[in-house]
């Protein structure tokens, strides 16, 4: 009897067989990190390639976001076009936020957008998952192996494209990690950077001490990073060390062709400003309106045309609210949403002025404030010309200088905005890139959890439930009926 002969394996050089193993390796680790950390991956690869395959008419319409210089650098070194998208980090409490099990269920959320979407898209429908997990489960190290171990290998096999009909024909095109999206301690987290924010590096942009930000109102004052800078300090190494330089793991995905954390660094409005600097500011305002001598206002006056303000539309659903006199003695307004802080900000002198309540011109504060508005209405434009930031740059700096000689308090987050020009010219308008939509997708989860009412295997269970929901819209991406279901 003969024995049929060896079939002859193709020959495959020590390199690409490392790489093939490393991430036939990886494959092997999450399915082991699924079932340790209850973690549910329904995700970048199964979702998301229908998805990005779908972008076709998107990619051709291109928000104004892919004008943006981060965009066009990538576009002009031979990568030609290229769908890019974000990921989004933030942790969330899905119980009772009193007691222990807000701890135990507390879920590390990560969530992918595409950003050559028009503008008109970008909404909570278009935000896709990434994974769900316990955050308790993924804290430090193992977060980071999470990323690398989850995130990175689907990331790389995107970075090499994804077939996609395109100007009339099947094209291979990259999709390209552009920026990592959060609050603050989110992005540090998925960065590597450190968590500790008054310490000596407390800023992801600059070398600015949380002492240096209390002082320093102008962005030429601090020592920018860079990527040269941080390939230098942690030269592709696990960065022991370095927490002097803010860094505590080398990010995950600088691996990946066209990524770097320093680049790639971006800002979150939402979390900087309306869940704080103006949590501070509105106070300082009402104080001084109230304690003005020239004019006999009670914070009772401003809360009675706060409630009695007639509210329409998309105000009446994020009512500004009244400020309770236990947050005017001690500075900061607490528990109040993102949307209504924001409703209060840009409303306060309409409300006031409704209720005949005067200001006078001397009151510096409410004159800062009405300045602060001025760059408030820049930010917020979906499209900010980019002859318009030096100009904002200027101002932001103006604002920055009076808030701290009035005796504003400073930290990390109205520094931020020092930044906030640089950032725009790199990702186009901060309105893409807040976290408003991520923050909608979490309302879901919360409301679901509290009728469900089962807390095992939490975010299998959420992840299971938002994919389920998602059902009618990858239906219509797959059958090509997408840009019509959206209208
Ligand atoms: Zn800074």
């Amino acid at each position: 009897m003969t024995l049929p002969s060896t079939p002859s394996v193709p020959s495959v050089s020590p390199i690409d067989a490392a790489v093939t193993n490393m991430f036939d390796q990886a494959h092997l680790h999450w399915s082991d990190m699924l079932k340790r950390n209850n973690l549910n991956r329904k995700t970048v690869n199964d979702a998301q390639t229908q998805v990005l395959q779908t972008l076709a008419n998107a990619v051709e319409i291109c928000s104004s976001f892919m004008d943006s210089e981060t965009a066009t650098s990538l576009t002009n070194k031979k990568i030609g076009d290229f769908i890019g998208i974000s990921l989004y980090f933030d942790e969330f409490g899905t119980v009772n936020p009193l007691g222990q099990s807000s701890a135990t269920n507390k879920i590390m959320g990560c969530y992918f957008r595409v950003n050559n979407f028009p503008i008109e898209l970008q909404d909570t429908d278009l935000i896709f998952l990434g994974f769900l997990a316990l955050a308790i489960d993924v804290k430090q190290e193992d977060f980071q192996e999470l990323l690398k171990n989850l995130l990175l290998p689907q990331l790389h096999d995107l970075e090499n494209g994804i077939d996609v009909p395109y100007k009339g024909e099947m094209k291979k095109m990259p999709v390209i990690l552009l920026n990592l999206l959060g609050d603050n301690l989110g992005i540090h987290q998925c960065s590597g950077y450190t968590t500790y924010f008054a310490g000596d590096v407390s800023c992801r942009l600059c070398y600015g001490t949380a002492a240096d930000l209390k002082l320093k109102w102008a962005l030429n004052e601090f020592q920018l990073k860079t990527a040269e800078n941080y390939d230098r300090i942690t030269d592709r190494n696990d960065c022991v060390g370095l927490e002097g330089h803010g860094i505590k793991y080398y990010c995950t995905f600088n691996r990946l062709e066209h990524f770097h954390v320093v680049d790639a660094t971006c800002v979150d409005m939402m979390h900087d400003l309306m869940e704080g600097h103006l949590k501070r500011l509105l106070i300082y305002i009402i104080r001084s309106i109230v304690n003005d001598n020239a004019t006999p206002t009670t914070l009772e006056d401003i809360n009675n045309a706060i409630t009695s303000f007639p509210c329409a539309g998309e105000l009446a659903r994020n009512k500004p609210q009244k400020f309770f006199l236990d947050h005017v003695r001690k500075g900061e307004i607490k528990q109040s949403t993102a949307k209504s802080i924001l409703n209060i900000t840009l409303y306060l002198p309409l409300i006031l002025n409704q209720a005949h309540i005067a200001v006078t011109t001397t009151n510096n504060w409410y004159k800062l404030y009405l300045y602060f508005l001025g760059i408030l209405d820049i930010l917020l434009m979906p499209n900010i010309p980019k002859d318009r930031l030096p100009r904002l740059q200027i101002q932001i700096q103006t604002y920055l200088k009076h808030y701290i000689q009035y005796g504003g308090h400073m930290t990390v987050k109205p520094h931020l905005t020092l930044h906030y020009a640089d950032v725009i010219k790199r990702f186009g308008s901060l309105i893409h890139s807040w976290s408003m939509a991520f923050e909608a997708k979490h309302k879901a989860f919360k409301e679901y959890e509290r009728n469900n009412k089962n807390h095992k295997d939490l975010a299998m269970t959420l992840a299971q439930r938002i994919q389920e929901q998602n059902v009618p819209l990858y239906e219509n991406m797959a059958n090509g009926n997408f840009l019509v279901f959206i209208n």
